[in-house]
């Protein structure tokens, strides 16, 4: 599932390729979005809210979420001057918004300038709203990791806010802080040496975990590879199941965990339980170098 620094990531290439550019046409194909046409209207351009991304273009904005494994993509044109190719099969595209190419502020086009087209495939959700209502669609979320208004204090006071929820489902809640998928829930955590199934209140030193997690988020935004540790070795235990831990050697557990407990110690899972979707629960930690705090649930 994408991560924060991943919608931040995509957004930039998108608001690059086309903030300040007029819309040549523009397709969007779910029905409840497929009548909107922006053909003439100004591309202002494009931002993530932690896992959302919202491009703005005319009085309106184009929500969308990328869920398991959306993606945009920014195409130009080939050798030829005819658009590239796109790299995902047509029937997978959801959002096509095709830009003309530059034009000064007296109307002249740039000189090597050329069209583009955003194209997004598979989005998990796409919406559109009058700009004016961003605050209110999406004012339920907690502070974004990666925004510029990230707030620290008001994660904290989200997350304990329900202080017996374990921290690995809180901090994927994102209405608590947005931005963490499972790869740095499972990082973070393991750098915090927290287990995922401790009860929020129980964590001695909450701000530490928040602070790891935002330094991990900033740290990769810029970077297409996930690195929190090495370049060869990127991860700590997101992945590892098995392997041996870098700092102390025992196998890093893969189990599957939610608010109401942990699936089978290692490899397979024998314990289903509730949760909000399925790539949420794989979780990755070190039975060593991770401390039980408070109650087991
Ligand atoms: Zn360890």
């Amino acid at each position: 599932m994408p991560e924060g620094d991943t919608v931040w990531r995509q957004a930039r290439s998108l608001h690059k390729a086309l903030a300040g550019r007029i819309a040549h046409s523009t397709s969007f194909r779910y029905p409840n979005v497929a009548e909107y046409d922006f053909s003439g209207q100004r591309i202002h351009g494009a931002l993530a809210v932690g896992k959302h991304l919202l491009l703005r273009i005319g009085e309106h904005s184009v929500h969308s979420h990328l869920k398991m494994d959306g993606i945009w993509h920014v195409y130009g044109v080939d050798d030829n001057g005819n658009p590239a190719r796109w790299k995902r099969p047509a029937h997978l595209a959801r959002a096509v918004v095709n830009a003309n190419a530059r034009q000064d502020a007296s109307g002249q086009l740039v000189q090597g300038s050329t069209p583009v087209s955003a194209v997004g495939f598979t989005l998990g959700l796409l919406e559109i709203f009058p700009t004016t209502e961003e605050n209110d669609r999406l004012g339920y979320l907690g502070p974004d990791l990666l925004g510029a208004d990230w707030n620290p204090a008001l994660a904290l006071e989200n997350l304990l806010a329900q202080p017996e929820r374990p921290i690995g489902p809180a901090l994927l809640e994102q209405k608590n802080l947005q931005g963490i998928g499972t790869i740095f829930r499972a990082e973070t955590l393991f750098l915090a040496g927290v287990h995922p199934m401790s009860p929020v209140g129980s964590v001695p030193d909450l701000p530490r975990v928040i602070e790891i997690a935002h330094l991990l988020l900033v740290a990769n935004r810029m970077r297409p590879k996930r690195v929190t540790r090495t370049d060869r070795e990127p991860l700590w235990c997101y992945g590892r199941g098995g392997r041996a831990c870098y700092r102390c050697g025992r196998p890093i557990i893969r189990e599957e965990i939610s608010n109401l407990g942990t699936g089978a110690e290692r490899f397979g899972v024998d314990r289903y339980v509730q949760t909000e979707d399925t790539t949420s629960r794989i979780s990755y930690r070190c039975p060593q170098c991770q401390v039980m705090y408070g109650e087991q649930v």
